[in-house]
């Protein structure tokens, strides 16, 4: 019987004393926002509603953007974002083969065919090689910033205003990162966050923001994750149900409030340390990092000789070091009738093939970071 794999996933996460994922100690004041949903219950405010209006405007001007809009997670921020963009069937969206499967599910869910653009030295889409990708049937570019570290948003904004193109931005893991001092959603036509248990901004569950700065189409995305209502009676056009759902908001306004730049804060200072005594090891291959621009260490992802053989030797040493991710979109079985094969997009496969992720998140110590450092150290040496 096919069961869901993720309650199994967290147990084994909590096996080791160094973790990637931190859920217990993050939620330790649960009663504080216990009280707070305790409140929804009170008003019976469950669906919308002040909770969600306050968040998402709270949401969208911490990452420098007009317009937020709740919705039911980063997968349905993507897909409703092309819906709203009237992209779908016969047209052509531009992405990286490195990302995690919703960019793409998205694409194809919306009736699009995604167009894979290899990856560079920093895990992120190679703008270089956008242009030749792009035909008459090119409606949009979708860059994912990957693990937090924002994509060369003047070359991709060059290129739409060139080419026409709308600019869907996986922002995933991308929440407080900045692009040459501005707000990460202040660079792209529509930009998608999620709030999935593991991400930098989490929830109790799933949660997705999207972020605009274009009121016309906010206002349809207001529409299309409500049923395409405009109020009780009148349907404007048939959609869909994706909110966000009112307690995730307060959980989320919780997080906004009293922890995200903690949160983040602390990332980038492990993340920082780490790149200092890490860069010093030859076998470990670290993506250069762009002073203009933070990036906010969803992942602290670094190629490594021997990854697969390191990784088991960590895990032993208690180190959860994680794999994200170890096979490209282009040579998923899901991938098998889009006619690409092994090789044709190298940067990216070798990303696959020697990336690990070492966990940088706000309870790790500076005891453990020197431990990581040093069970690195002595991999090698053997
Ligand atoms: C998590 C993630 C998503 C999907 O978000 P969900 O909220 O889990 O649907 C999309 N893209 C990237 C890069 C992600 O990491």
């Amino acid at each position: 019987m096919t069961t869901n794999f993720y309650p199994e996933q967290y147990q084994k996460t909590g096996q080791y004393p160094i973790n990637h994922n931190y859920l217990a100690e993050q939620f330790s004041d649960y009663p504080v926002i216990l009280e707070k949903v305790a409140q929804v219950v009170l008003k019976g405010d469950f669906t919308l509603g002040e909770a969600v209006n306050k968040f998402e405007s709270d949401f969208a001007k911490l990452n420098h953007g007009k317009f937020g809009i709740g919705v039911g997670s980063g997968t349905d921020a993507l897909f409703l974002s092309l819906k709203a963009l009237g992209i779908g069937e016969g047209d052509e969206v531009i992405t990286t083969p490195f990302t995690f499967f919703a960019t793409i599910g998205a694409i194809v869910t919306a009736g699009a065919t995604p167009i894979f653009v290899d990856a560079a030295v920093d895990h992120n889409i190679d703008v270089t090689l956008i242009e030749q990708a792009i035909t008459d049937k090119t409606k949009a570019i979708m860059p994912v910033h990957w693990a937090g570290v924002p994509c060369d948003m003047d070359k991709i904004n060059q290129l739409a205003v060139q080419y026409n193109l709308k600019v869907i931005a996986d922002a995933c893991h991308g929440i407080l990162s900045q692009y040459k001092n501005q707000g990460i959603a202040a660079v792209s036509d529509v930009s998608c966050f999620s709030m999935h248990p593991l991400k930098n901004l989490n929830v109790w569950g799933d949660g997705g923001v999207i972020v605009t700065n274009d009121e016309a189409l906010a206002k349809q995305l207001y529409l299309i994750r409500n049923h395409g209502l405009s109020d009780r009676d009148h349907c404007q056009q048939w959609s869909y149900n994706s909110r966000l759902d009112t307690v995730q908001a307060v959980i989320a306004q919780h997080l906004l409030d009293h922890n995200i730049q903690n949160i983040t804060d602390k990332r980038i200072a492990n993340a920082n340390y780490l790149d200092e005594k890490l860069s010093l090891i030859s076998q470990v291959e670290l993506p250069p990092r762009e002073p203009n621009n933070v990036a906010v260490f969803h992942l602290y992802m670094g190629l490594f000789e021997r990854r697969d053989e390191l990784q088991q030797y960590l895990n032993k040493q208690g180190i959860d070091a994680k794999v994200h991710y170890p096979i490209p979109m282009h040579l998923q079985p899901a991938a098998k009738n889009m006619g690409y094969k092994k090789g044709d997009f190298p940067v990216a496969e070798n990303i696959a093939s020697n990336c690990l992720s070492l966990p940088v998140h706000e309870f790790i110590s500076q005891q453990e970071l020197d431990y990581m450092i040093s069970t690195i150290q002595q991999f090698y040496s053997e």
